[in-house]
């Protein structure tokens, strides 16, 4: 049985969940069953529908998601003012023909690759709260 296993709820990867527990169909995660659980406990003569609970655990997902996405933005935007500053700072005390400038920009334009292979979910998230 090898391959990749999601959680049918949320979607959630096996690896970034805590337990998943494989079913026949389909498979639920831990935090899934907590929240399944927290739902009947909220109202246990209301039988809650597959519909209500698949939605409660995307709608989780998706606010997880955006927390990411804001730490990510405040990584980026400490990145971008540094490097701005390090390369003021070593053109002027260096010169741009110097090989410790060189080295430093080298540096930085890796940095903008590893920015570039950032997941694309984040990356239209991060532009659009660019936008003024
Ligand atoms: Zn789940």
């Amino acid at each position: 049985m090898g391959g990749d296993r999601y959680c049918g709820f949320c979607g959630k990867h096996e690896t970034e969940v805590a337990r998943l527990i494989a079913g026949p169909i389909a498979n639920i995660c831990n935090e899934c069953v907590e929240l399944q659980h927290g739902m009947l406990n909220e109202d246990p003569s209301r039988k809650r529908s597959l519909h209500e609970v698949l939605s409660r655990a995307r709608q989780r997902r998706i606010s997880e998601l955006e927390a990411e996405n804001r730490r990510m933005r405040e990584a980026l935007d400490l990145f971008w003012s540094q490097s701005l500053a390090i390369e003021t700072l070593a053109r002027r005390a260096y010169g741009e023909s110097s090989q410790i400038y060189q080295n430093v920009l080298a540096a930085i334009l890796k940095a903008q690759e590893f920015y570039k292979k950032l997941p694309k979910a984040a990356r239209a998230a991060l532009s659009q709260e660019e936008k003024p």
